[in-house]
């Protein structure tokens, strides 16, 4: 199929591309395309404009300050995956970008369209929420913080407003002393996830766990933290009991309804299976001190 008619422009700086969008409701940013061409191919979207960011200066780059893994609007996929600075500074980035999609797409798709795209099984959005993170929106008001959990609203609904571009997430540093891992299921090897599961583990000189965080996506309509298995975990010694208990905890969360990837109650016994796999390995790594 081909795309309905549209109109194209390739400003060259932010302002000239929020100008664009705060111009006309029906515009969309192309990043990458990777998401959206399809789409429009589809007709699942007709934008009356597109602004291609690929050419503005300085939307590229990854580089970490204060504390966070700062990746720009333009930074490809495999330019994240394969950062050796944001790897030393948060592994569990890397883990899980392997799982997104297939190479060719990771080497034009961009993290950040990603995001914005908000596909509630992505990988990206939901790392985005485990680690705490946020990304920045410049409108024609100025510039923004959005964090994670309020920035994703729904599948594809991200709360970012009419006229603003995405110019940069911010991806908190791991903890010291924490561990981190990240795993998923899907019947082929760079699908979307039909469950995926990434964890992050601290201990305290107790031997108890302390500052727990778990969260998931392709289990309901966005990415989430597990609040109920984070807090059966948070002062645990994570022994086998504790992981079962937390596993069985994070069914609850399963909203998605049957489909023909998976049934609801089958994605329920994938992500307790998940969440006893990657906290048992993030608190392996947090006790082994990598
Ligand atoms: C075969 C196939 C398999 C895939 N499998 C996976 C997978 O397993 N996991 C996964 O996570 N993804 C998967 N993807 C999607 C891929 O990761 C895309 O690259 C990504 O979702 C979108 O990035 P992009 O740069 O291509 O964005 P685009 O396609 O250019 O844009 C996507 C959306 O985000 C908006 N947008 C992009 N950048 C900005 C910005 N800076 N500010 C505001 N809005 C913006 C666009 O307007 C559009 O609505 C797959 C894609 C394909 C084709």
């Amino acid at each position: 199929m081909k795309p309905a008619l549209f109109e194209y422009s390739a400003p060259t700086t932010i302002r000239e591309a929020v100008a664009l969008l705060a111009a006309d409701s029906g515009s969309m940013v192309l990043a990458g395309g990777q998401s959206l061409v399809p789409a429009m191919n589809l007709r699942l979207a007709s934008p009356s404009r597109l602004v291609d960011i690929q050419h503005i200066a300085g939307l590229t780059g990854i580089s970490v300050e204060n504390g966070a893994i700062v990746v720009k609007a333009m930074t490809r996929h495999r330019e994240l995956e394969l950062s050796e600075a944001a790897f030393k500074a948060n592994p569990v980035i890397r883990a899980a970008m392997a799982h997104v999609a297939h190479i060719p797409i990771r080497n034009r798709g961009t993290v950040v369209g990603s995001l914005c795209h908000a596909d509630a099984a992505a990988e990206m959005p939901m790392v985005l929420v485990l680690t705490g993170g946020s990304v920045v929106a410049e409108g024609p008001g100025g510039r923004r913080t959005i964090s994670a959990e309020d920035f994703f609203q729904f599948h594809m609904t991200t709360s970012r407003q009419p006229g603003e571009l995405i110019v940069e997430a911010h991806f908190p540093v791991l903890p010291a002393g924490a561990g981190a891992a990240f795993d998923e299921f899907t019947r082929r090897h760079g699908d979307y996830a039909i469950a995926a599961v990434g964890a992050i583990v601290a201990f305290g000189a107790d031997g108890r766990a302390k500052d727990v965080r778990v969260a998931t996506c392709g289990i309901g309509s966005k990415p989430m933290r597990l609040r109920q298995t984070e807090a059966l975990l948070e002062g645990s010694e994570v022994t086998a009991n504790d992981l079962a208990a937390a596993g069985e905890a994070a069914k609850a969360a399963v909203t998605a309804p049957d489909d023909m990837h998976a049934t609801t109650s089958y994605r329920r016994r994938v992500v307790a299976t998940l969440v006893r796999r990657v906290v048992e390995t993030a608190a392996k790594r947090a006790r082994q001190g990598r």
